[in-house]
């Protein structure tokens, strides 16, 4: 019989491939430091070298990889790169990716137990064993009242956690009959904008999002929130949600978890922590106290895809009743109904997050913490952290630069004693040259550079490097006022 016509990759074509594209990928990282680590591209410039129409026929794997080093490499902003200290990392490591690749191989989805079973259940446990190595408290465990789920980002855990909160304030009732406008969520006004948007999206509205005034040290004033909460309560508004911060996006702030958390058990108040990238500090225990007072919370989470090694996406969020969660979220069609869900033996997490698909994304988290374990990641956690440090000393000792917020972990928000203009050149200037990529944000209104260490293969020579790169802008920059006479 004639074989079938087939336009798949046939099994040893995809083997072959796969081995030059882990061989692609290893040298793209071995000569990525070779490359701007801000791409460079203007826009539009990346989509005017692609074909304005897909092709007809089907095309070879080398005329692909070729378009991917002449028209994307350009285009990529090399987040991998040592020299990367914007935003806050998104790093990866190899673990990671080859656990990654894995879950692309399976290629299952774990939107129910009875799916893949193995998606569902690595899952479990993997964030059991995080509960341990971050020193989590036990209610977060799946086997206490609680557990953890992976979601995509903090974004997906924020609004899960709000919109759990919106039901438990109103008995389950606002999923049925919508918003009537009363409910009202807290946080700091630094908070993540995730926030916002998450009060946006959950029906709870901008205007309701109470955006609580912080201290010298860019943390919430929790007395400031006990008396927001308490105002909002005499005009008949129905507190429902705090969000605290353990590490702010702008300056690394840490909430007073403690007194936040007392005040939301007095008022039967959801506390959300959000620890987007600090949390995975607590992997150190020296550097546990940032989750004080976590004992009050009742959800909480983190990106290990941010400082914990592994690749993009990886956010670890849990509850400490799991049951108001699987409530807020659960709609059960027939078609999804199967005998080990009935059993109620099983967990479900269609019923965790928003969408209903789910990728296998425990197995890359599995992979990095059983390759580096724990004493691994914690030497290269207290590596980035004592960088940083040195780097604030550095910046303390210089008289033209000064400190912009307390360092306690990964960030230095910094400046250049001038204007904001002058802090915006040196920025724009080392950016352009690709060297190093830094980003800013504003503190007390003022123009601040930030410099955070947490990119997998930073080492003492990147930062070196990336400070005397600071410091020659700056000077250059003087050097170009126009001398008084
Ligand atoms: N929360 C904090 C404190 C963050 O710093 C960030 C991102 O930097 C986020 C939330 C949003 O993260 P994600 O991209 O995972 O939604």
């Amino acid at each position: 019989m004639a074989e079938e016509k087939s336009f798949h990759m046939a099994p040893d074509e995809f083997r072959r491939r796969g081995h030059e594209m882990v061989d692609w990928i290893a040298d793209y990282h071995a000569r990525i430091e070779s490359f701007p680590v801000l791409s460079q591209v203007e826009p539009g410039q990346m989509r005017n070298a692609l074909p304005a129409t897909p092709p007809q026929q089907g095309e070879s794997f080398e005329a692909i990889m070729a378009d991917v080093e002449k028209i994307i490499l350009p285009g990529v902003t090399h987040w991998q790169s040592p020299n990367f200290f914007a935003f806050f990392p998104s790093n990866g490591s190899g673990p990671g990716m080859l656990g990654d690749m894995l879950s692309s191989g399976f290629d299952v989805q774990g939107m129910l137990w009875a799916t893949s079973p193995a998606c569902t259940e690595l899952e479990t446990h993997v964030l059991d064993w995080v509960v341990g190595m971050l020193g989590l408290p036990d209610k977060f465990l799946s086997s206490r009242t609680g557990g953890g789920v992976i979601q995509d980002t903090a974004s997906s855990a924020s609004l899960c956690a709000l919109l759990a909160a919106r039901e438990r304030a109103t008995n389950f009732s606002t999923n049925q009959q919508g918003c009537n406008g009363k409910l009202i969520a807290y946080t700091s006004s630094q908070a993540h904008s995730s926030i916002e948007k998450a009060a946006q999206i959950a029906g709870i509205g901008r205007d309701n999002l109470r955006l609580i005034d912080v201290d010298e040290n860019f943390a919430m004033r929790s007395h400031a929130l006990a008396q927001q909460i308490e105002k909002d309560r005499r005009a008949g508004l129905v507190p429902c949600f705090v969000c605290a911060t353990v590490g702010t996006t702008s300056s690394n702030a840490i909430d007073p978890v403690v007194e936040i958390g007392r005040i939301c058990l007095q008022n039967n108040i959801w506390l959300h922590v959000d620890a987007a990238m600090s949390g995975t500090a607590a992997l150190c225990p020296e550097f546990r106290h940032i989750h004080n007072g976590l004992e009050f919370a009742d959800s909480y989470c983190f990106n290990p895809h941010k400082w914990m090694f592994t690749n993009f996406d990886c956010d670890c969020f849990y509850v400490a009743d799991r049951n108001a969660l699987i409530r807020t979220l659960s709609v059960v069609p027939e078609y999804l109904r199967n005998k080990a869900t009935e059993t109620g033996a099983v967990i479900d997490y269609r019923d965790w997050q928003i969408p209903l698909g789910r990728r296998f994304r425990s197995l890359k988290l599995w992979f990095v913490i059983r390759h580096y374990g724990a004493e691994g990641l914690q030497y290269h956690i207290r590596q980035h952290v004592a960088l940083a440090q040195e780097f604030a000393q550095w910046v303390r000792e210089n008289p033209c630069f000064e400190l912009a917020a307390p360092a306690p972990l990964n960030l230095v928000c910094f400046r250049f004693q001038g204007a904001d203009e002058a802090n915006q050149k040196i920025m724009d200037r080392l950016n352009r040259s690709g060297d190093l990529y830094l980003t800013h944000t504003k503190l007390n209104n003022r123009l601040t550079l930030r410099f955070c260490v947490g990119q997998t293969n930073t080492k003492r020579q990147h930062v070196e490097r990336a400070w005397r790169r600071i410091q020659e802008e700056a000077t250059k920059l003087e050097s170009e006022k126009p001398q008084e006479s």
